[in-house]
């Protein structure tokens, strides 16, 4: 590792160059949501997610991520597609829809090329240490980067920055360079607000800033492979992959969020969203084809499909 200081204004200039909202410096001191951690998973709202409980250990200790790194840099990117509030459907519309990061390439690849650029930077001013996270791995990213002072913990469990809302991936990269942690975020600018609880259509929030992923949307339509349970996919409101609806309520997102200057995020109109047999139609290699690069190939087609009849039927409910 090397001694040589690398200045907060230096770092910062470095994300920005790549793109990046918002940076800053975490330590890597153990989590202090381990035991709420454990309550989660004991309660069995990761569903059918069992990556979680093998990830537990590391997200309770950071430090045993990426060993020799002392600090993890945390960076928000935003992903709010420039046509994001145009392409949502008017009540009693027969347009299903996607989830706003969902709409142009997929984010992982998206962030994850451009934190190799910064881990890049960060060895070219010393660190032997650079290994890049992008929105996934063992990562307690929301903790890290309020942490680094980015941002509080909404009630909706979301990372919300006071100036840009939460329309936001999280990426990091775990370093043994000299970088001082930037101070914390000690606020909570939810206060008396319910928004995000009261409209999740399917309940999903236990309590405030506790989900039972086993009724959310975006776990029902990307993470599980199983049919969606009828008492739930009547609730869908016409979300075919992923659900905005606890972003999209936040008066800090209707204030504050501005439009992606990321080219990939953008939405690439690739989606028929008026169109109930769409992925009836497709072949799995007209599928790949068409999205293999994109976060529809984590539900792949069967998964499309499943999703595509629920969210249309979901559309009766609303009419
Ligand atoms: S994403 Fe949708 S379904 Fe999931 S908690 Fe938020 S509002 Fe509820
Ligand atoms: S909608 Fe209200 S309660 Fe929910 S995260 Fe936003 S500010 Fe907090």
């Amino acid at each position: 590792m090397s001694d040589r200081p690398v200045s907060a204004e230096a770092l910062r200039a470095a994300a920005e160059r790549l793109g990046f909202l918002a940076c800053g410096v975490a330590s890597l001191e153990p989590s202090r949501h381990g035991d709420a951690l454990e309550r989660w998973l004991r309660a069995g709202y990761a569903g059918t997610m069992r990556y979680l409980h093998r990830q537990a250990r590391k997200r309770k200790h950071p430090a045993d991520i990426a060993p020799g790194a002392t600090v993890a840099v945390v960076l928000l990117d935003n992903y709010l597609p420039r046509t994001a509030s145009a392409a949502e459907p008017e009540p009693g519309s027969r347009r299903v829809k996607v989830a706003k990061y969902a709409r142009g390439g997929d984010y992982h690849l998206v962030l994850q090329r451009r934190l190799g650029l910064l881990a890049a930077w960060l060895r070219e001013q010393g660190a032997t240490v650079a290994l890049t996270w992008a929105d996934a791995g063992p990562v307690p990213e929301r903790e890290l980067a309020q942490r680094a002072g980015l941002g509080w913990i909404g009630k909706n469990t979301m990372l919300i920055r006071p100036d840009a809302g939460s329309f936001c991936l999280i990426g990091t990269v775990f370093t043994d360079l000299a970088l001082e942690p930037t101070p914390g975020a000690d606020y909570d600018r939810c206060g008396s607000c319910t928004r995000c609880l009261d409209a999740c259509p399917t309940q999903a929030f236990v309590e405030p800033r506790l989900l039972d992923a086993t009724r959310c949307i975006s776990y029902l339509t990307i993470e599980s492979r199983r049919p969606i349970p009828a008492a739930l996919a009547d609730r869908l409101e016409g979300w075919g992959f992923g659900c905005d609806i606890c972003n999209d309520v936040c008066p800090w997102n209707m204030r504050f969020a501005e439009p992606s200057g990321v080219p990939e995020y953008q939405d690439r109109g690739a989606i028929a969203d008026e169109d109930p047999g769409f992925f009836d139609r497709l072949d799995e290699a007209e599928f790949i084809r068409r999205f293999g690069d994109t976060p529809l190939e984590r539900p792949g087609l069967a998964g499309m499909r499943r999703n595509w009849a629920a969210a249309f039927n979901s559309l009766e409910e609303l009419a």
